[in-house]
């Protein structure tokens, strides 16, 4: 096959006709071609371009003059061949069920190991129910909400797929293919920057589900690990619920919201406070920021996105995190009193609001480093954000924030959230340092995009759960202690839903490397 890449079409232009002209050849000459990938470019605005990779069949390859940007090639394949020759006698136990568990889950059932997938929350399609019932009359279920319950996370997300993490194993492909597999369209193979969307990916992770059950996987839900049993160093027994289960193989994909469990493991493994990052969300009309990023709004793009970033006179790091275009703000809570917001959006992204983190480096030169100070102080602010607003979202307009007051009313910019609101001075959450680093980082965004750092814009508290404020230690092995795994978010080892799943399966290799069954 040979690919091509830099293939850079017009609007309405067909990718056919260029591709015949990049290769000199005519159209009929060309069996199929399948893309690898395909962004879009803006710079020179009014002209956009849609920019393609693409692997290409021909009838007659002898007739192309081949460079840089033309060359014979075959597309990427994950593959990983188990070689572990321990005899494993009891099934491996894995806790929580956001991307990075249900992935080690999935890749340990295709190779035959039937492990136990232990989730304090609900199965999805139950999930919804308390999610909405949290959204719509602010009654919060502990145990099963935004962050908690099957598919993690992630579930009640825009569904954002790209990541930066460095894959020459091909991992990032086998999860996109898995998602594809279970639901997701095709387009998230190739787009630089894959979504899903939460209305979609709530099925994806049913049929997910399904098949991990197909393959002997066992889910078992309403059940939290509360405790571990060491024993000569390793792990010998987890205390789920009020019961003990055997097992040689604990994997941790706990994410970064369980505080009690971080409590409970701070007492056996080895844990390390480390920098993360919070701050606000922001919401501005879509419209203008596709105006600002395309020059007007093309419906073939879809809403435009944006990421940025801005250094402090002062240096710390203020950027935007979690863009949602077309979303909605959405109230992350999992504790009765304290309160955490983020972003979401349907595979459509069809709201009339852009949503984004804005947030700001704090380290543990902030907070201290013992290892649960960050999430102590994180837990802190939280506490202020739920009180001040009475579990309602804190929310204010920009110039108000500036100005340290609250604000009466919405300006040109209609909210969109879920979950209620209510007016609030922000400037009385967050600390003072972190406020002057959002006015100074939102102020020189306005530079970037026009329009972003209006009076108008909406903002509100607390984006805290950004990255964990924790990381669990593990070795080259990836055990904390023999036989146990952390993996994912929450132990520090990935940063949203791909790096976890790649997280999840590397994991899984590496016990696959080491045991049978
Ligand atoms: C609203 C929202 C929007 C987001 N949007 C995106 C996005 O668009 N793109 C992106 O890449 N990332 C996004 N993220 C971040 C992303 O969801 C996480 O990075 C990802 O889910 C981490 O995966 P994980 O498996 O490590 O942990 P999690 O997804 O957090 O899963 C951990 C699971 O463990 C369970 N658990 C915890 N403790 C226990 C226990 N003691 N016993 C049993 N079960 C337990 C929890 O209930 C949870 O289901 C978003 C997050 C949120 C909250």
């Amino acid at each position: 096959m040979i690919r091509v890449r830099q293939l850079k079409i017009r609007l309405d232009e067909s990718l056919l006709d260029a591709l015949a002209k990049k290769l000199k050849i005519k159209k009929e000459e060309i069996i199929s071609v399948d893309i690898i990938k395909e962004s879009i470019d803006s710079r020179k605005k009014p002209d956009i371009y849609l920019v393609y990779e693409v692997l290409v069949n021909l009838k007659d390859e002898s007739k192309i003059k081949f460079d840089n940007d033309i060359f014979i090639s075959s597309k990427a394949k994950y593959t990983y061949i188990p070689k572990g020759n321990i005899k494993l006698d009891k099934r491996p136990i894995i806790i929580g069920a956001g991307p990075s568990g249900l992935f080690a889950a999935y890749m340990l059932c295709l190779n035959g190991f039937k492990p136990i997938i232990v989730e304090r929350g609900k199965k999805v399609e139950e999930r919804i129910i308390d999610v909405n019932t949290f959204f719509e009359k602010g009654i919060l279920n502990e145990e099963d909400n935004v962050t908690f319950g099957e598919g993690g996370a992630g579930t009640f997300s825009d569904g954002k797929l790209n990541t930066m993490i460095k894959d020459k194993e091909n991992r990032i492909t086998f999860v996109l293919e898995t998602f594809h597999k279970f639901g997701a369209p095709k387009e998230i193979l190739y787009e630089a920057k894959p979504h899903i969307g939460t209305d979609l990916l709530i099925n994806i992770i049913k049929s997910m589900r399904e098949e991990i059950i197909k393959l002997g996987g066992e889910f078992r839900f309403n059940t939290c690990l509360k405790d571990l049993v060491i024993s000569n160093g390793r792990i010998e027994k987890v205390l789920l619920n009020d019961y003990y289960v055997d097992t040689d193989i604990l994997i941790l994909g706990i994410g970064h919201s369980a505080h009690d469990t971080f409590h409970m493991l701070n007492k056996y493994l080895k844990m390390e406070a480390k920098p993360f990052a919070l701050g606000v969300r922001i919401q501005h009309n879509q419209k203008m920021i596709d105006e600002s990023q395309y020059g007007r709004v093309i419906e073939k793009l879809g809403p435009a996105s944006y990421k940025l970033t801005y250094q402090t006179k002062s240096g710390r790091g203020v950027y935007t995190f979690c863009m949602c275009p077309g979303g909605y703000v959405v109230n992350s809570s999992t504790k009765e009193g304290y309160l955490s917001i983020n972003g979401m959006s349907n595979y459509k992204r069809d709201t009339s609001n852009a949503n984004s983190a804005i947030i700001v480096t704090v380290s543990p030169k902030d907070f201290g480093t013992n290892p649960l100070d960050g999430l102590n102080f994180q837990k802190s602010l939280e506490k202020k954000a739920y009180d001040i607003g009475n579990g309602l979202i804190p929310t204010q307009l920009y110039k108000d924030f500036k100005e340290n007051r609250k604000s009466e009313k919405f300006g040109s910019v209609n909210p969109v959230f879920k979950g209620g609101y209510t007016f609030q001075d922000i400037n009385l959450i967050l600390p003072e340092y972190i406020c002057d680093a959002l006015k100074e980082g939102i102020g020189a965004f306005g530079k970037k995009i026009e329009g972003f750092s209006n009076d108008d814009a909406i903002i509100s508290a607390i984006e805290s759960r950004t990255s964990s404020p924790v990381k669990i230690l593990r070795d080259d092995e990836f055990e904390s202690i023999k036989g146990i795994y952390p993996i994912g978010e929450g132990a520090g080892y990935a940063g949203g839903i791909t790096s976890a799943a790649c997280d999840g399966i590397k994991v899984s290799e590496k016990i696959m490397d080491k045991y049978k069954i």
